[in-house]
């Protein structure tokens, strides 16, 4: 059942119990309210009859000591007649509970009598041939004599207005009732529409829509629940986008892989093929060989490189203070050798939190980077600055940390360019690449590692002008 619906029957029962309820209270009160005055009208005309009575006795001749049947059943006609137009139900009992004289018409039984002396008076409402009457014993003490005087009043007017009070309050319940579904059914139809917009956005998004968000229409509990269930949709898009970003990135990964281990090894397995297949000479056998020596090599290079990223990828790193100048002196050191290129070091001193052998590795690559675009076959416009074949590797403290940067006028990258090559196996120019035994994963290592070291590479490049590399260590 829907919850709408639910939460209107609820409310409707409610609603009838409590109608129910009280028009039952506001009748039966009315109703007791009448009965009581209208006894408390039977008692008091009983009382004024039995009043009437003792002194119409009071005018019987002397000569009886004691009041006799026959007198007191011609003053009881009298009263009776005194009523008014269908006259009034009595009944006269002598000091035994006889009855001496009775209306007609008066039907109660003798029940009351026995209740009945000479202090107590006596009533009860009986109902007699549909009708209701209130029934009433006094006692009359009238020339020497103790007698009972019973009355009937009819009453049943108190009770038919009751039974209309009762109908009449189940129509007006029934009405209300009607009315009041209508009303609560718009009510309900419009709370339960923020938990309508939440069912509709779940199945959309259970549907593969993950943009859709519930719209938000109330500030109350449901309206928290719509706010907070968007927020989670956010965090569960996001975090579906970065999934299907990974599984496009490896994919991409498995793609590139596969293309750099396939060039290499038709290499080798040609050469290979040629060595055992033909009788080669002794120069194209050196050739060949050769061949398949730089290939494997560069086999061999790329899967310690591959290795190196696995490995960065899953570690923490211990990061420890290191002073910069070690690295630095580490630096000059290994490129000491580097004849082609102009590099030149230049550092503030500092002690930076660091994984010393990682940033080296990092440092290793960019220069590594550097020389290549810088050499001479590379074309660059930066020979007409004056500063061809110049690499600066700088190290200042900055705001939030210590930049690192290695700066180059070699070729540049194009903008498009920039931000894909910190992809595993992305070279710019492939073929260049590969003839300086690149495999387009330095930039990847150093991206893993640096992630490690909270920090990101930042590349600013120009074809043609020249690269620089930094990151900052916070
Ligand atoms: P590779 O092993 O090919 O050097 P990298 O990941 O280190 O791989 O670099 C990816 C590609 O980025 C290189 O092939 C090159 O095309 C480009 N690149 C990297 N550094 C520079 C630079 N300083 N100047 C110009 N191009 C660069």
């Amino acid at each position: 059942m829907k919850f709408s619906i639910k939460l209107v029957l609820s409310t409707m029962i409610v609603l009838a119990l409590a109608l129910g309820f009280s028009g039952f209270y506001f009748v039966n009160n009315v109703f007791e309210t009448s009965l009581d005055r209208e006894v408390g009208q039977a008692l008091d005309e009983s009382s004024i009859l039995s009043f009437a009575f003792e002194t119409a006795a009071l005018n019987v001749p002397l000569k009886y000591s004691v009041l006799p049947d026959s007198v007191v059943e011609e003053i009881a006609s009298r009263l009776e007649m005194g009523g008014r137009s269908g006259g009034r139900l009595l009944r006269i009992a002598d000091e035994e509970k006889n009855v001496l004289y009775t209306s007609s018409g008066f039907t109660a039984d003798e029940g009351l009598l026995p209740q009945t002396d000479q202090h107590n008076k006596a009533y009860r409402v009986i109902r007699a041939q549909d009708n209701y009457y209130v029934h009433t014993c006094v006692s009359i003490n009238a020339l020497n004599r103790i007698l009972y005087l019973e009355t009937m009043k009819d009453v049943t007017e108190v009770f038919t207005e009751r039974a209309l009070g009762f109908s009449l309050y189940r129509k007006v319940t029934v009405v209300i009732l009607l009315i009041g579904t209508v009303i609560m059914l718009v009510i309900a139809s419009l709370l339960t529409k923020p938990i309508r917009l939440l069912t509709k956005a779940t199945r959309q998004m259970a549907a593969g829509d993950y943009a859709y968000r519930a719209k938000q229409i109330s500030r109350d509990e449901l309206g928290q629940l719509t706010g907070d269930f968007n927020r989670m949709a956010n965090a569960l898009e996001e975090n579906i986008c970065k999934l299907e970003e990974e599984i496009e990135a490896r994919e991409e990964f498995m793609g590139a892989f596969a293309h750099e281990l396939k060039t290499p090894l038709t290499a080798i397995i040609g050469y290979a093929d040629m060595l055992r297949s033909h009788k080669l000479d002794e120069e194209k056998s050196i050739l060949s060989a050769n061949y398949i020596y730089t290939e494997g090599k560069r086999l061999e290079a790329m899967s310690f490189r591959l290795l190196d990223i696995i490995v960065a990828k899953q570690g923490e790193a211990k990061l420890r203070e290191t002073p910069v100048g070690e690295l630095f002196s580490y630096l000059q050191e290994m490129f000491a050798e580097k004849k082609e290129a102009d590099i030149r070091f230049a550092h503030e001193e500092a002690v930076v939190r660091m994984e010393a052998n990682l940033i080296k590795t990092v440092m290793v690559n960019l220069i590594d980077n550097a020389c290549k675009a810088s050499e001479t076959d590379a074309g660059t416009d930066g020979a007409g600055s004056g500063m061809a074949g110049v690499i600066e590797v700088t190290g200042q403290r900055v705001d939030g940390g210590y930049l690192l940067a290695v700066r180059d006028y070699g070729i540049g990258i194009p903008e498009a360019e920039q931000s894909k090559i910190v992809k595993a196996f992305y070279m710019v120019d492939k073929s260049r690449a590969r003839s300086k035994n690149g495999a387009g994963l330095g930039l990847a290592l150093c991206a893993e590692i640096l992630r490690i070291h909270h920090s990101e590479l930042r590349i600013e490049s120009k074809v043609g002008e020249g690269s620089c590399f930094s990151f900052l260590l916070p």
